[in-house]
Parts: C-alpha cells; sequence; structure tokens
C-alpha cells in the first residue's frame, strides 16, 4: 500500500505504527467504500487538526472567566468564540457548547427542566424517535416517565402516504398525561418537522418544548429547513452529523434558561470538558455560516430525493413515501418478503456499501433484525456526489440485494462502487488520489 497520511499529525503518529496503521486502513476505507450512514459526514481537515490539537492536555471545568484551573486564558478565548459563531449561526440567545454528545446534551437538558419521576412526551424509538427520548433500554426511562406519541399509520394514497408524526395523538397525550416536557425531533424520520404545532400542544398544556435537531442541524445551519430556534423552548443538537463538525452537541436556549442549562450540563452531569472538540466545534460552525454551507445544505437534500426518487423506481418502498431531509428510510418487505435489514446491509457492506439497518413503524422483527434500512447523503454529497450519482447508488443498491447469492455479482458491485468513489475522493490530501482541494466545497459532479 502507498504510504498516506491519515490525519495532520501524520507524522507523530509513526511513533505508534500499530495505530498509524490501523488509521491508514481507515483513511482507506472511508475513500473506497460507498458512506451512506446517515449520521455520517466528513469532517474538513480544520476540524481534524483542532480536534487532533494540544488543546485535549488542559483541564477547564467550568465555564468562561469562571474556571476551576488556573492556566485557562486561551481555553476561554476558545470556548468563547464556539459560543458566539453557535449564537450566531442558530440566532440562538444562549449556546452551551460543552455536551460530549447528543445523548448527554439530552440527558442534560431533563436533569435542567424535571425532577426525578416528571412526565415527559417524546417519540417512541421504533417510530422514529432516539433511545435517550425515553426508550426502556436507556437511563432516561429509569428517572422520567416517558409517555410515547408515534407516526399515522402507512397508506397507499400519494396524497397521504402516512408515516408522519401524529400530531392528534401528542395533542391527545399532551390533554391525557400533562407532560411536563414535550420533545420534538428523531433519529430516522424522512420528512421535515415543524416546531409551531409543537408548540401550540406543549402551549395548551403548560409544558416546555425541547427539539433535539441531532441530525438536522446542518440543514437548518444551511437554511435548507425552518429552524425551532426561538420557538422551542430549548434545542439540542449534535455537530457531528448534517453540520458537518467533530462529534459532539451543543444545546441552545433562551437567556432565561442559560444558567440553569449551563450548570446542568457542568457539575450536573459532566467533568471537564472536552476544549480540542469545543475548537473544533468552533471551526464547525465557522464553515457552516459560509455561503458554501448553504449550497451544501441545499445538495444534500436534492441529492436525498434524487436517491429516494431512483430507489422507488428500483421497486423499494419507501416510509412515508418519500424524503424531506438528508435520509430515507427503506421498507424491505415489497422488494422482499424474506429479506431482513440486518441480511441487507451485511452483503451491503461486502459490496463497499456502508449503511445501518433500521427498524421501520410498526417493524414485525427486532430492533437487532428489522425490516428496514436507514441511508442519507450527507457525506457523500460533502465528497462532491451529485444526481446522477445517487441513481447509480440505488442501482448498485437494488442489484446487490437481488443477486446477493451470486459472488460474481457481488464483485462487480464492489469494483464499481470503487470506480465511484474514486471520483470523489473526501480526502485527496491524505491519500494522494484526486486533487486537493477543501473538503467542505466540495462541488456538485455536474450531474444535474
Ligand atoms: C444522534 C442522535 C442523538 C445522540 O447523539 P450521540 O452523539 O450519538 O449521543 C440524540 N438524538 C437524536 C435525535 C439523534 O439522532
Amino acid at each position: 500500500m502507498p504510504r498516506v497520511a491519515s490525519s495532520p499529525f501524520d507524522a507523530w503518529l509513526d511513533l505508534d505504527p500499530a495505530v498509524a496503521a490501523l488509521l491508514h486502513e481507515e483513511v482507506e476505507r472511508q475513500s473506497t467504500t460507498l458512506q451512506l450512514i446517515a449520521s455520517e459526514n466528513f469532517t474538513s481537515p480544520a476540524v481534524l487538526a483542532a480536534t487532533g490539537s494540544v488543546l485535549t492536555n488542559k483541564y477547564s471545568e467550568g465555564y468562561p472567566g469562571r474556571r476551576y484551573y488556573g492556566g485557562n486564558r486561551v481555553i476561554d478565548e476558545v470556548e468563547d468564540l464556539a459560543r458566539e459563531r453557535a449564537k450566531a449561526l442558530f440566532g440562538a440567545e444562549h449556546a452551551n457548547v460543552q455536551p460530549h454528545a447528543g445523548a448527554s446534551a439530552n440527558v442534560a437538558v431533563y436533569n435542567a427542566l424535571l425532577e426525578p419521576g416528571d412526565t415527559v412526551l417524546a417519540m417512541r424509538l421504533d417510530q422514529g424517535g432516539h433511545l435517550t427520548h425515553g426508550s426502556p433500554a436507556s437511563i432516561t426511562s429509569k428517572f422520567w416517565r416517558f409517555v410515547s406519541y408515534g407516526v399515522t399509520p402507512a397508506s397507499s394514497d400519494p396524497e397521504g402516504p402516512g408515516e408522519m408524526i401524529d400530531f392528534d395523538q401528542v395533542a391527545d397525550f399532551a390533554k391525557r398525561e400533562h407532560p411536563k416536557l414535550i420533545v420534538a425531533g428523531a433519529t430516522a424520520y424522512p420528512r421535515l418537522i415543524y416546531a409551531e404545532p409543537f408548540r401550540e400542544i406543549a402551549d395548551s398544556v403548560g409544558a416546555r418544548l425541547m427539539f433535539d435537531v441531532a441530525h438536522p442541524a446542518g440543514l437548518i445551519a444551511g437554511k435548507a429547513h425552518p429552524s425551532p430556534v426561538g420557538v422551542a423552548d430549548v434545542v439540542t443538537l449534535t455537530t457531528h452529523k448534517t453540520l458537518r463538525g467533530p462529534r459532539g452537541a451543543a444545546i441552545l436556549c433562551q437567556a432565561e434558561l442559560a444558567k440553569t442549562i449551563d450548570s446542568a450540563v457542568f457539575p450536573g452531569l459532566q467533568g471537564g470538558p472536552l476544549e480540542h472538540v469545543i475548537a473544533a466545534k468552533a471551526v464547525a460552525f465557522g464553515e457552516a455560516a459560509l455561503p458554501e454551507f448553504a449550497d451544501y445544505a441545499a445538495r444534500v437534500v436534492r441529492n436525498a430525493r434524487a436517491l429516494a426518487d431512483a430507489l422507488a423506481t428500483e421497486g423499494f418502498r419507501l416510509v412515508s413515501g418519500g424524503t424531506d431531509n438528508h435520509l430515507i428510510l427503506i421498507d424491505l418487505r415489497p422488494f422482499d418478503e424474506e429479506l431482513t435489514g440486518k441480511e441487507a446491509q451485511e452483503v451491503l457492506d461486502r459490496s463497499g456499501i456502508t449503511l445501518n439497518r433500521n427498524t421501520i413503524p410498526d417493524d414485525p422483527r427486532s430492533a437487532f433484525v428489522t425490516s428496514g434500512l436507514r441511508l442519507g447523503t450527507a457525506a457523500e454529497t460533502t465528497a462532491g456526489m451529485g444526481p446522477d450519482d445517487m441513481v447509480l447508488i440505488a442501482r448498485l443498491i437494488s442489484t446487490t440485494l437481488r443477486h446477493r447469492h451470486d459472488e460474481d455479482a457481488l464483485s462487480n458491485v464492489r469494483e464499481a462502487v470503487r470506480e465511484l468513489c474514486n471520483r470523489f475522493p473526501p480526502y485527496p490530501q491524505f491519500t494522494g488520489r484526486g486533487e486537493a482541494g477543501f473538503v467542505g466545497a466540495g462541488a456538485d459532479s455536474g450531474g444535474g
């Protein structure tokens, strides 16, 4: 294998050849297989550099100007910059950029707004909600009493395909259960979610509203989706999905809740913040404020529509009939009654197509097996792919699944995937393939 760099600090990694070799392998995997996991993206070299910086050495419990350790002059400026950029990007009054992950951001908000045992109304996991929205498997359901809403039944009516958030149910449950908090947002829901109907229902029962935009944060920053900031009381987001930053999260809220939220994150839930990641969040917020990012967000949505249309043409049933955002949920049953999400994910992996199995609404199979697949366009749009490439991807997925017991067919697909990926290298500067450029500025392939 030619010697390639896997990060801006690669030279130092030669001091640990075992780890360096694994990083090289992972760069190779990300560059030669299709990354269609809806919650993943390719960050810019600037984000990678900040994440790999000396800020990882620093302890800085507390907040800018109020730290429990010395030596935080620079750190304070870094965190202030991240907070100011987050506020400007989303038009928020207050930002907390310390949550290590989306899950901890959500738990911190519950910790801020609720007493143990309080009732929360949120979307059920198998209907598209997140584990931290009260799944029995999550610690959230041990401390708070979750009541779950879901989506409307599937319908064959093209005007109202169903599988959209059931607002009658949200309103009924709110009236009956008197939740202290209503949670909007989802992890496997291909449609736009407006905050206003949730706000109305929350107001009618005196509940607070939290909107978890972990997935569409980048689409909101890029103005491809409307923003719930200012409508919801609190907005949580991850920085590593469509927002294309480092792994992590942030919480946005009105000034009135700033102190409560901050102290629920630290010392309520976390210890020392990851200031290297916070610096990388600042970089990502800065990138997301550029005009190119709005163009990126629009292309992500356009590519998702093109992929959805092409998958439907290949004979797949799409949950809710299509997509408004970056993700698509496939119901595999009409395509092949025998094919589970688990088997489909595994055979697609062998073709170099990386995505995840997912439950679909009212899935008869378990969460480990499932009848669905979830895929998204955020990462490969960053790499520069366009609508024509989405048509090819749909064909490669369909061919793989139809011919899953035919080794020759699978190796032909693997070759076609490699050829497609070679045209859109996410990190040309590390692999020596393609033209070195800023990953964030990836242009359309010209596919129309
Ligand atoms: C991804 C996601 C999270 C959790 O993010 P992690 O960083 O994996 O903890 C929370 N809520 C929703 C809706 C998500 O999609």
